[in-house]
């Protein structure tokens, strides 16, 4: 990291240099500065302290909505679905703290898991992931409307009517290995496609059909195969790098540009140059652990790709596990998963032909 003096003007910078600057989008803290790390991930930022967005202005607690006066969309922003991911309250205490008003519709902003986050410390940094369920999991109807309690599932009904209205959605993660930033947007194609047309990240990993329900992106109308409201994920790096924070920044920028939300001088004063064209990638084989001996040969980053077809990467617990194409994507692999978990999926890029189909 560099070490910047004086104020920094741009996000990126001041999270490489804004040690203690209050002004600082991000919260750079000299607790931890040095690896190794006792849990084995670096950790450049402190949380944002977004105590002062607890009142919120619609009724829920860190729940924020702002409405125009031209029509628009309801559009919503999500950060700390996962308590320990850091990187989406970066963005929206950004939002929040130079007042971000949209330009036509509602924009509203949340940080979800606020109480798992709460825990969040650099000496046990996944501890922050959730409390009694993943928050990411409980969206379905079955879990929504069951009689099951636990804090996830309280702060999940109390968001409900809220979700409920919104009719794009954004929802910020990280990732525990380095990775670079990419849209999630689920196992429905137009979602893809609207994905590819966001300029930023400049990937985009679709789901085969049947991905697991319960994901907030997912919920009733914004999952849907057909239909005009999208839920995406997006995931912007490895958590508590400072890098991932700014690339939060940059994918909220850009979801609200694209929407016609964002004042032009913000978006001017804010963004950087996006790259010229999304990859768009569409996941084909996710490979569960079959057995105790189950591992992958190496470690690999959250996202990565083999040339070769039919390159050994390790076992399932009851055969080898190989390549089953040139250049497949190996996505979020684990090296040393239990039984029953997934491992890796595989995922191919979509060729041209594809594309011409998709209109992507
Ligand atoms: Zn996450």
């Amino acid at each position: 990291m560099h070490h910047l003096v004086g104020k920094p003007s741009h996000p990126f910078a001041a999270a490489s240099g804004g040690v203690g600057d209050p002004a600082s989008p991000f919260y750079p803290r000299p607790y931890n500065p040095t690896p190794p790390h006792a849990h084995g991930f670096p950790i450049e930022v402190a949380p944002a302290p977004i105590e002062r967005w607890r009142a919120g202005n619609t009724g829920i607690p860190f729940a924020w909505s702002f409405a125009a006066t031209r029509p628009g969309p309801h559009v919503a922003l999500v950060a700390l679905t996962h308590g320990d991911e850091l990187c989406g309250s970066f963005a929206l205490d950004l939002l929040l703290r130079e007042a971000v008003r949209p330009a036509r519709g509602t924009l509203t902003l949340i940080f979800a898991n606020w109480q798992a986050h709460d825990l969040w410390t650099p000496a046990a940094p996944n501890r922050a992931f959730f409390i009694d369920h993943d928050m990411n999991r409980v969206w379905r109807p079955d879990m929504l409307d069951s009689d099951a309690d636990g804090v996830e599932l309280r702060r999940a009904r109390a968001l409900r009517p809220l979700i409920d209205t919104v009719d794009m959605l954004l929802d910020i993660h990280s990732t525990q290995q380095p990775s670079p930033p990419m849209l999630l947007p689920g196992d429905a194609p137009r979602k893809a496609r609207f994905a590819c047309t966001l300029g930023w990240p400049g990937l985009v990993v679709q789901d085969f059909p049947g991905s697991a329900p319960g994901r907030l992106r997912d919920h009733t109308a914004l999952g849907a195969a057909q239909g005009q409201r999208v839920g995406l994920v997006v995931e912007c790096g490895q958590h508590w790098v400072a890098s991932t924070g700014d690339h939060a920044v940059q994918a909220c920028l850009r979801f609200l540009a694209h929407l016609d939300m964002l004042d032009a001088g913000f978006l001017a004063a804010h963004a950087r140059p996006a790259p010229a064209a999304a990859r768009h990638v569409i996941t084909t084989h996710l490979v569960v652990a079959r057995g105790p001996g189950a591992a992958l040969d190496q470690a690999w980053p959250d996202i990565a790709e083999v040339t070769q077809a039919g390159t050994r990467l390790g076992h399932d617990g009851i055969e080898e596990i190989r390549t089953p194409y040139a250049n497949a994507m190996l996505v979020l692999p684990v090296e040393r998963p239990r039984p029953g978990l997934p491992m890796l999926r595989f995922a191919r890029t979509v060729d041209a032909a594809d594309a011409a189909r998709d209109a992507c």
